[in-house]
């Protein structure tokens, strides 16, 4: 998600900031933006560039807007989940930008509907939009209260009206959402990277709980429940975020080097070279390489101008996305022991390539070490990983792994190995970790326990 409010190129500077956050999803963009009388929006199925040409922005004039790449979790890669979702009413029309899952969408969606209300998409972020207008208070502000009161999960929104920008968080801060300053404008979004591009300076993370309420006179902060302990996703820095972003004060690639030097301690392994695997295993790789005194080479190479395999949707487009994506440079592989450093497992066909890769290009020995641990648990949170049955550390000891995917060894970091590399010292009321996916402790219950 990106905002931004009170820059006469509003729309423009939401592009260069989708652009620095297109690595969170890529399968569709858009933009909402206000003139101060009417908001307007574009946006479609596809990467930033293919939704966006500089026609576009001819019927974009305004002083704010907002934008979203979309990562469809489920089978729901359709143009009416596209983000940002408008509503339109006599009062008031309202953008909505939404980063995370609501677990109790599905219940709430039932109540309305059974008392009248139609929904426009299959998208479980819509539901704050009916919440809201269910709840009509004494203003916009108190609406989104009353709706974000009801709602259990992991979010981050951005919500643009014609008057003004909302930016609020969930109470234990799981997803990442931060705010920055671009001359006199106030911007937001989800990954620092995107403050850089744009030339914008950091201000401060998003207080988990808190609302802010934005317009031409500044920022009013309300908070709207008691903040939790600090759960921001382990994933983020494991894999999601880009290295030159910092998530609650931390450097991811400064994060995934420490996960890679406590991989190295804990897993070492007597080998030629040590690689990672493009991009966001590269970090890990070279910190394992230090910690071991083995020479880091790039054994593999990446495709720049391919989408990443984890969150494209289907099975199949993994498997094919992979063989477009990465080739084995051969004369830093042939004949050697080669440690493979992935930054996780979750199905384990994307890791039994690259091995098969590595083999293939004359690898003596592939071990596969992976700077995370063991991926166990189903993410309730927004992750695409929606079942055990998909997980293959969930039912595969490390031995069995190693056969799977035919590597020599494979090993994981432990929890504690990983919590060491993120938190960096004592945990705190800010600086804690979600990774329930890893040790089956969930930071916020199921629903139907809680209602
Ligand atoms: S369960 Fe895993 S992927 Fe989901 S929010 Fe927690 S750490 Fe992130």
């Amino acid at each position: 998600m990106f905002g931004i409010w009170g820059h006469p190129k509003a729309a423009e500077i939401t592009y260069y900031g989708l652009h620095a956050l297109q690595h969170r999803g890529q399968d569709g963009a858009g933009i909402a933006i206000t003139d101060g009388e009417r908001l307007r929006v574009h946006k479609d199925i596809g990467l930033v560039n293919d939704v966006f040409d500089k026609a576009n922005f001819d019927n974009l004039k305004g002083h704010a807007a907002i934008g979203h790449v979309r990562n469809s979790t489920q089978d729901d890669g359709i143009f009416d989940n596209v983000q940002p979702l408008v509503f339109r009413s006599l009062e008031e029309s309202l953008a909505i930008a939404h980063n995370g899952s609501i677990m109790n969408a599905e219940k709430i969606r039932r109540n309305l509907e059974d008392t009248g209300s139609i929904f426009q998409t299959t998208s479980d972020s819509e539901v704050l939009a009916h919440l809201m207008k269910r709840n009509f208070a004494s203003s916009t502000e108190n609406a989104i209260i009353n709706g974000l009161i009801n709602i259990v999960g992991a979010y981050g929104f951005v919500i643009l009206t014609e008057k003004r920008m909302y930016v609020a968080l969930d109470p234990r801060g799981i997803r990442p959402l931060s705010i920055g300053k671009l001359g006199d404008a106030f911007v937001v979004a989800s990954e620092t990277c995107a403050f850089d591009i744009i030339g914008a300076e950091f201000e401060r993370e998003v207080q988990p709980g808190g609302l802010l309420t934005i317009d031409d006179s500044g920022i009013v902060s309300t908070k709207f429940l008691e903040k939790e302990p600090r759960k921001l996703c382990a994933m983020e820095y494991v894999y999601f975020s880009r290295p030159d972003s910092n998530l609650n004060e931390t450097n991811v690639h400064t994060a995934r080097k420490r996960m890679g030097i406590e991989l190295g301690k804990e897993f070492p392994v007597d080998a030629d070279v040590v690689t990672g695997i493009p991009d966001s295993s590269i970090s890990a790789a070279i910190g394992y390489a230090e910690e071991c005194g083995i020479p880091y080479e790039m054994g593999v190479i990446k495709n720049r101008y391919t989408g990443r395999t984890f969150i494209q949707p289907s099975q199949e487009l993994r498997d094919q996305g992979v063989k477009m994506k990465l080739s084995p440079v051969r004369g830093v592989i042939e004949g050697k022991k080669v440690v493979m450093i992935d930054d996780s497992i979750v199905r384990g066909t994307t890791v039994r390539r690259i091995v098969r890769l590595l083999k293939e290009a004359g690898a003596k020995e592939v071990h596969v070490r992976i700077s995370s641990p063991r991926i166990e648990n189903p993410c309730f949170y927004g992750i695409d990983m929606s079942t055990k049955k998909e997980l293959i550390a969930a039912n595969h000891t490390n031995e069995e792994i190693a056969d799977i995917v035919e590597a020599d060894s494979v090993e994981f970091l432990s929890y504690e190995g990983m919590q060491e590399a993120i938190v960096t010292g004592e945990e705190t009321i800010d600086r804690g970790i979600c990774a329930a996916c890893m040790t089956g402790k969930y930071p916020v219950l199921d629903a139907s326990n809680q209602n």
